[in-house]
């Protein structure tokens, strides 16, 4: 019932009590008077009645309404349930409803986009952090935590000063607080395995409206993010290192030739026994100066990914045979037994064969250079977890323990002085271990200083 109905109809219930009051005022008759009174204590009463049914009625749907906004208020938006009446407090509820529903939309769709960017946040590889008022942790990522060492859950709410302990990290954070941009930098961390990170921070910008006339917009936080470049100063040490070890390769044989040819220009080549024992070593030199850089322009080729094997199907057995029979020669002058000890007929490879025999080359050459006279260099082949293995042993001088990984790199050599007067360039291992891994397999070595070594490398079984 609308609002101007019932108070015509109180107008109408009024005017018709007057008139019951007057009709008993003016009356003569006794008997009329007192109906005309009962008529109008019987409307009173029923008036007052109704009056106070409507007035608890409508203190009620007021209290439901005010409870809705308080509901709203703390986030609540369940509607206000609705009733018949269609009053101007009927119109306030509808529209607290609509209200209620559209602020609940919003805020769904607001913690959805929350949600996502935390998700997105949580999930990236470069550690994130927000620091807020007081300089303490608004938010970390998983990445940073892991940086720190200390959970999310524990970092979220301290001062960063108790979270990151690099002053020059804290630094840059104080500079972004106070509004600087583009602030980089670099941190470490961790003892044994050292990380390297590179550091960004930017200021959070506050609203314009909390800044007064024209005062720089005052920040309200920072955000930190650190991004991992242990690799990349990694690669750049190896590559000093790299550029250091080959001009050191080159210059020696470089400095005897130079020495050998200034020798015989300086008379020597009259001598004609010495000149020419001269000569020779400048030609040994020279071929070593040409194995260095055949070498180094292989393996180039190969760490820049143009490393492609013409995968074909390579008889194990077969593979060996050739090789064995290629190395025999230098074997035999060194009087070292060089066999085939093991290899099925049936075991084929899947692999480039000029590449395969270069590894069995290269594992052969060394087993006959580091394997004194009179020692033995069997060379056998397997079936092994799916793949073929291809072992060299021999009864040589073997590896210390300590450097059995590190004579796959480039260079390295156990003895490196006596390794460079055999002729050796440090690189074969390097090489091979390049070549077996761009086929799918794995090259390892076993070996005992005194005893002998075993140098094995698998490759997927052609199907
Ligand atoms: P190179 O043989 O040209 O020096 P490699 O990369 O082939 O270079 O080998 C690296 C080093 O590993 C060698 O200098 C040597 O010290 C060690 N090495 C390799 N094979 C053997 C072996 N069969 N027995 C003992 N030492 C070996």
């Amino acid at each position: 019932m609308r609002a101007s109905l019932l108070s015509k109809l109180g107008t109408a219930y009024l005017l018709f009590l007057l008139a019951a009051l007057a009709v008993a005022g003016f009356s003569s008759k006794m008997d009329l008077r007192r109906d005309a009174l009962l008529v109008a204590f019987a409307l009173v009463a029923t008036g007052l009645a109704l009056w106070l049914g409507l007035w608890k009625r409508f203190s009620r749907r007021v209290a439901e309404l005010k409870q809705s906004a308080r509901r709203l208020a703390t986030a609540d938006f369940r509607p206000t349930p609705a009733d018949s009446s269609r009053d101007d407090l009927a119109e306030l509820r509808d529209a607290m409803n609509a209200a209620a529903a559209g602020l609940e939309a919003r805020t769904g769709a607001l913690t959805q986009a929350r949600d996502r960017w935390t998700a997105i946040l949580r999930g990236m590889v470069e550690g994130i952090a927000v620091i807020g008022a007081g300089e303490r942790v608004a938010f970390c990522n998983d990445t940073f935590s892991e940086i720190i060492g200390m959970s999310a859950a524990r970092a979220e709410g301290r001062p960063i000063l108790e979270v990151v302990r690099q002053p020059e990290v804290l630094d840059l954070i104080r500079r972004g607080l106070a509004g600087e941009e583009g602030l980089r930098g670099e941190m470490e961390v961790g003892g044994a395995r050292r990380r390297v990170f590179g550091v960004t921070v930017s200021p959070v910008p506050g609203s314009p409206e909390e800044t007064t006339g024209d005062a720089p917009i005052r920040p309200i936080g920072a955000v930190a993010v650190l991004h991992e470049i242990t690799e990349l100063r990694r690669l750049e040490q190896v590559r000093r290192d790299f550029v250091a070890n080959v001009s050191h390769e080159l210059k020696t044989p470089l400095t005897s030739i130079q020495g050998f040819a200034e020798t015989l220009l300086g008379g020597a080549l009259d001598d004609r026994v010495n000149s020419r024992r001269f000569a020779e070593i400048i030609r040994d030199h020279a071929l070593r100066l040409s194995r260095i850089t055949d070498d180094l322009l292989k393996l180039s080729r190969i760490e820049a990914g143009k490393l492609e094997p013409e995968f074909q199907t390579v008889p194990a057995k077969e593979l060996i045979e050739r090789a064995i029979e290629a190395a025999r020669p230098r074997a035999e002058a060194k009087r070292l037994a060089l066999r085939l000890a093991d290899a099925p007929e049936t075991l084929r490879l899947r692999g480039d064969p000029n590449l395969l025999r270069e590894v069995l080359d290269n594992l052969l050459a060394n087993a006959i250079q580091y394997t004194p006279e009179g020692g033995r260099i069997e060379v056998s082949a397997a079936e092994e977890q799916g793949c073929g293995a291809i072992a060299v042993t021999d009864t040589g001088i073997g590896i210390p323990e300590a450097e059995q990984e590190r004579i796959f790199e480039r260079f390295y050599r156990v003895d490196a002085a006596r390794s460079r007067e055999l002729g050796s360039t440090g690189l074969g291992l390097s090489i091979a271990r390049h070549i077996v891994e761009a086929h799918g397999g794995r090259i390892e070595v076993k070996s005992e200083v005194g005893e002998g070594s075993r140098f094995s490398f698998s490759i997927p079984l052609d199907r």
